[in-house]
């Protein structure tokens, strides 16, 4: 395997994880939601705004072409994390939720008809559902759900009575923000290919956590968050492939994305400018390609390897609490592990571990359907990075059991 890189060293690039909350270490337990951000992204901001801060595209002067070098350097970078063929299948979004409207609206509204079929899974974030819903309520077409099954994985077995030539667009979640499955995406884009559909991952946990190259995986469209891999809010991009991109219409309008303009029409750029309209988040996107390099130097597959050993650690030992139900499977599962205990609801769970500087997630997750068919009000999350611990891990276990003492008391 992969030489282990020094990770207590890559943990101090963290400077807000050395700090105390309500009097105690804080352990950051909320990755899924998002991650905290190492020196190197800091300073790329830093440097940007200090030295070569000014719009892209429009200037001649030397800072505009100081900020249009910096931003397309991380497209760049970007289509290389997520092995894409060129920097031109790179849309610059402002994260998953983004990218994904832009598909829905973009591309499902010129290509998307009444009676076709949309299909997703029930394991999708509310941000891979409700931009769906929208598209079926303009088009007429219909919504179908691949099922998740007790162990939280698809259902692949009813995909052949799902997967018909109706269906338009497949679009899934790559790993699960609630169960942590990991879905055979490269097998779901060949399954879509194979009835005419186009295919998109949601990559929001996937990207900064796992090897992912968008050509071996096959899918048409990919869409992830920077935030949640060490890049700034508001920065993260939609890749599509070429051909699919270059066929889909503008959604936004506004400056950049038009090559000429008159009062009554517009021609425009080709993708993906095409689907930048006004002033983009530069800055983010510095931060990204600064946030790709910190990534790449330390290796997805062991990053993958790091997280997935402490969830299958964490889950190893929550399994040993009483009245406690842990969700997703077994093996094979991203950083991530979802529980619910009989004795407390999520929220007051977490209400406690914050008491005593844990950072879990209690809730729904936007996942408001599934945690439905889960048949729980929500769940608690407790979510790793390669910054955790196991000595994190161990103090979680200690309030965890506390609070378990304190709500059965
Ligand atoms: N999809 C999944 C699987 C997610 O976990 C999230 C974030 N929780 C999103 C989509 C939405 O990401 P963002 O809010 O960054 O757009």
């Amino acid at each position: 395997m992969h030489p282990q890189p020094d990770w207590s060293a890559i943990r101090a690039d963290f400077p807000i994880l050395d700090q105390e909350v309500n009097g105690h270490p804080l352990v950051y337990f909320d990755n899924a939601a998002t991650s905290q951000k190492p020196r190197a992204v800091i300073e790329a901001l830093r440097t940007y705004y200090e030295r070569d801060n000014a719009n892209v595209h429009r200037g001649l002067h030397e800072l505009s072409n100081r900020a249009t070098d910096a931003f397309e350097a991380a497209r760049g970078k970007v289509a290389r994390f997520l092995g894409a063929a060129s920097a031109e299948e790179i849309v610059f979004t402002r994260g998953t939720t983004e990218g994904i409207n832009l598909v829905a609206q973009a591309w499902g509204g010129r290509f998307v008809r009444a009676g076709e079929v949309i299909l997703l899974t029930e394991m999708e974030h509310h941000s891979n559902l409700v931009p769906w819903q929208l598209l079926a309520e303009r088009s007429g077409a219909r919504l179908r759900f691949v099922p998740v099954l007790e162990d939280g994985t698809l259902d692949l077995g009813a995909l052949d009575a799902l997967l018909t030539p109706e269906v338009k667009v497949f679009a899934f979640t790559h790993i699960s923000n609630s169960l942590g499955t990991i879905n055979p995406v490269a097998e779901l884009c060949r399954r879509a290919r194979a009835v005419g559909a186009l295919s998109l991952v949601d990559g929001a946990q996937s990207a900064g956590h796992a090897p992912v190259d968008v050509r071996a995986m096959g899918c048409d469209f990919y869409a992830f968050s920077g935030h949640k891999m060490c890049a700034p809010t508001g920065s993260g991009a939609l890749y599509g492939r070429a051909e699919v991109l270059e066929a889909t219409p503008p959604w936004h309008g506004g400056g950049e994305m038009i090559v000429s303009v008159s009062y009554e029409r517009a021609t425009f750029k080709p993708a993906p400018h095409r689907f930048e309209a006004g002033t983009p988040n530069v800055a983010g996107a510095v931060g990204l390609g600064a946030a790709v390099d910190y990534l790449e130097a330390i290796g997805r597959e062991r990053i993958f390897a790091h997280d997935e050993a402490l969830a299958l650690s964490a889950l190893a030992k929550i399994e040993t609490l009483p009245g406690i139900r842990i969700f997703g499977p077994r093996e094979q599962r991203g950083g991530l592990v979802g529980f619910a205990a009989e004795w407390a609801h999520p929220h007051d769970l977490t209400t406690y571990a914050n008491e005593y500087g844990l950072a879990l997630r209690g809730g729904h997750h936007c996942n408001q359907p599934l945690m439905r068919k889960l048949g729980v009000p929500g769940t608690n999350r407790a979510s790793f990075y390669f910054y955790n611990t196991e000595a994190e891990i161990d103090r979680m276990m200690a309030i965890l059991t506390a609070a378990h003492g304190f709500f059965t008391r």
